[in-house]
């Protein structure tokens, strides 16, 4: 009899035996969340694009899980590792719910606390970590994705204000945050700020039409001669390594999190080969089938391990960016592998949000693209490796 609510996909390989108690039992507490509070909705907000950010932020809050990783100011400093298996449970249901854990944590939050002042700390991280209020993370631009050195946005000193110009894409959140992350481009180098959204200035305009993540908000924001004090600026950041440490943090988050879609495929697959019936017999009973459905677990095993293992290595303090790339690079490529042939079973059921293949498909192509494209992480690994950066 499966413990901690571990599934039959996990019962495989026995990974469950990698765990600690604890880490069992926040899965299983995680699990029950997005089970009773997320799926019976999450299709509904996928198909409207209309997902209740605020509300569910509060929710999520109250668990424990924003910021969960980190210490201090009411954030509960708990593992890499159960941080991960958080991120898994929340991209079983789905990946825009997962990036709401990752874009407050990973990226907002942790941007402040690594970078910021004991007074930024104070005055934003018990607030979101706590739901109250959202961070968003503001350095993609509409010409400048993979290559973030090239951003155009301005810092401009005058007194002891600064002057932001610019536009933002792509930003997570960006039209209900309270504080956005703002990358800019000063004398000094790449300087970042906690841009509070209600100065005078900023206006952000929630993205539409999209096909993938609908159930996240994703939106464009403008920079027009925004004032803000030097105490805005998040004074241990200079450089393009302040927001590649945060990017690398929910990267992280990614490798848990694509190994819970794809879980979550092959765990639907599993019950509808059961019960569906083709030429007289369950679907579950022809070798093609079964071939599948084992490539399928194997991958998705190596992905498990991949991750718990990239886990011991950032607990342990010891994780370097290449590591993670490559977890971020197999586990997503991966799990819209699964995603797409857990779709081939399902036939043209497969394409409706009555399972939740094909919404884990369409949302793992921009898990794909987002905290650096698979390419992007191929040349880091090949520089890793070979000693030569081939970006350009
Ligand atoms: C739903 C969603 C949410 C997002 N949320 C955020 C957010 O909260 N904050 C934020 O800042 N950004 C966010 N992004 C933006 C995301 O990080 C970028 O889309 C990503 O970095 C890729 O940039 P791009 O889309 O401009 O693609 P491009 O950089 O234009 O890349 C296009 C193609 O060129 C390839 N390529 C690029 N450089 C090279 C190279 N040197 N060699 C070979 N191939 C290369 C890429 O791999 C890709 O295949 C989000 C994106 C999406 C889709």
């Amino acid at each position: 009899m499966p413990t901690h609510g571990t599934s039959t996909v996990e019962t495989l390989l026995d990974l469950d035996s990698l765990l600690s108690t604890e880490d069992l039992e926040l899965r299983s507490m995680v699990r029950q969340f997005g089970e009773q509070r997320l799926r019976p909705h999450v299709a509904e907000w996928f198909e409207s694009g209309v997902v209740p950010v605020r509300d569910l932020a509060v929710e999520i809050g109250k668990l424990g899980l924003l910021g969960m990783h980190l210490t201090g100011y009411g954030c509960s400093g708990s593992s890499a590792t159960a941080y991960g298996l958080v991120c898994q449970e929340m991209e079983a249901v789905d990946s825009g719910l997962r990036s709401l854990v990752s874009v407050q944590g990973s990226l907002a939050m942790f941007a402040i606390h690594h970078w910021g002042s004991e007074e930024q700390r104070e005055q934003w991280l018990p607030g979101m970590a706590a739901g109250e209020l959202i961070g968003c993370f503001g350095l993609t631009e509409p010409d400048f994705g993979s290559n973030p050195g090239g951003m155009r946005t301005t810092a401009k000193r005058d007194g002891s204000d600064w002057i932001l110009n610019g536009s933002k894409m792509w930003i997570t959140n960006a039209s209900i945050a309270d504080v956005a992350i703002v990358w800019a481009r000063a004398e000094e180098g790449v300087l970042g700020f906690a841009v509070p959204t209600s100065t005078s200035g900023f206006s952000a305009r929630e993205m539409t039409h999209k096909m993938s993540l609908r159930a996240s908000v994703t939106s464009e924001f403008s920079l027009d001669d925004v004032r803000v004090p030097d105490a805005a600026k998040l004074p241990g950041a200079r450089g393009l390594s302040g927001p590649l440490a945060c990017l690398s943090e929910a990267r992280f988050g990614i490798v848990f999190g694509a190994v819970g879609a794809a879980r979550d495929c092959l765990e639907a697959t599993l019950a509808y080969v059961g019960t569906r019936e083709v030429f007289d017999k369950p679907l579950a009973g022809y070798q093609l089938s079964q071939a599948k459905i084992a490539d399928m677990a194997v991958e998705l095993g190596k992905a498990q391990l991949l991750a718990l293992h990239l886990g011991k290595l950032k607990d342990e303090g010891r994780i370097r960016p290449e590591q993670v790339s490559v977890g971020k690079l197999n586990n997503v490529r991966e799990a819209l592998r699964i995603a797409r042939q857990c779709r081939t079973l399902l036939g043209a059921n497969g394409i409706t949000l009555e399972y939740p293949v094909i919404r884990h498909a369409n949302n793992l192509e921009s898990v794909l693209t987002y905290e650096g494209t698979s390419e992007v992480h191929q040349l880091v690994i090949g520089e890793a490796l070979t000693g030569v950066s081939a970006f350009r």
